[in-house]
């Protein structure tokens, strides 16, 4: 069986794997530094193993139209210094192999299709909840690319300024989930660190509002079968029982399926490659580029 090169390119740092599987995934991980310094250090990692080819979850927005001149290339993201990186092509120019990019969610999903929580279905979204929010989803059994790739992070989100004052912190939109509901928004709005709050502190029951709110949008436009919720921010376990219900009540009965009626905590569900569904995605992507 061919050695295969995944990688999970996040803001903040680089997971590199090689393997077959989740099972033999060897893995290290490199800070986001800048763009010349990170792609170099991830070709020289790959040109020390033998591998057939190399998967890329990537954060974006990424340019994936095949038509495009600038195809393989993150595009307008506020990360400093990485607007306009070439990923696809500099890693297929220096590693000589085939080379397949999708953003960082959807490699996600593919993990959680071949080996997590989503083996055996067609229909689901992998969401992560993190520095940033992005949802990636398999429809029908592929992955949703359209117009660029679905932006879900950026939903607009119903907003109760009583409630919540906090203007959000998305630098396109304010307020949208991402500026909610992330990592930083979180911090921002409570002056303290999610990993810093305590489990019953009131940050968690507006960060399960958002969620929930953000997750019937998604029940209702893409009629996924489980909902699969990973990122930084969902180590917080206290989150999915308040998810779950919370989605159960605004639904309010409308979706007349068992999975949302009563079995609620098996659709919202943490991923089952744990940290790994990225990495382990990105091989997924590698054989795709392989065939
Ligand atoms: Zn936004």
């Amino acid at each position: 069986m061919a050695i295969l090169g995944g990688i999970e390119g996040g803001g903040t740092k680089w997971v590199l794997g090689v393997g077959t599987d989740p099972d033999d995934l060897q893995t290290i991980s490199i800070p986001a530094t800048t763009p010349e310094e990170t792609l170099r250090r991830a070709s020289d990692f790959f040109r020390a193993k033998t591998i057939a080819a190399l998967g890329i979850g990537c954060f974006g927005p990424l340019d994936l139209n095949t038509a495009s001149p600038t195809y393989g290339h993150i595009t307008f993201t506020p990360k400093a210094g990485w607007r306009n990186t070439n990923v696809l092509g500099e890693l297929s120019r220096t590693l000589q192999v085939p080379v397949a990019l999708d953003t960082d969610v959807n490699a996600s999903a593919l993990g959680e299709a071949r080996w997590g929580a989503a083996q055996g279905l067609t229909d689901f979204v992998y969401l992560t909840v993190g520095t940033g929010i992005g949802g990636g989803a398999l429809v029908g059994g592929h992955l949703i690319h359209g117009l660029t790739h679905p932006e879900m992070g950026h939903m607009p989100m119903p907003r109760d300024r009583d409630r919540d004052p906090f203007a959000g912190c998305c630098p396109f939109h304010g307020g949208c989930l991402e500026g909610l509901a992330s990592g930083p928004a979180i911090r921002a709005r409570w002056g303290i660190a999610g990993e810093d709050l305590p489990a019953a502190h009131a940050a968690w029951k507006l960060e399960a509002y958002y969620l929930a709110a953000a997750l019937a949008n998604v029940v209702y436009t893409l009629s996924p079968q489980r909902i699969i919720l990973g990122g930084g921010v969902m180590r917080q376990g206290q989150l999915f029982p308040l998810i779950q219900q919370g989605l159960f009540e605004r639904l309010k009965g409308y979706i007349q399926a068992p999975e949302l009626l009563d079995g609620i905590t098996n659709f919202v569900v943490p991923p089952g490659l744990g940290e790994r569904s990225g990495v382990a995605g990105a091989l997924v992507l590698a054989e795709r580029a392989l065939d």
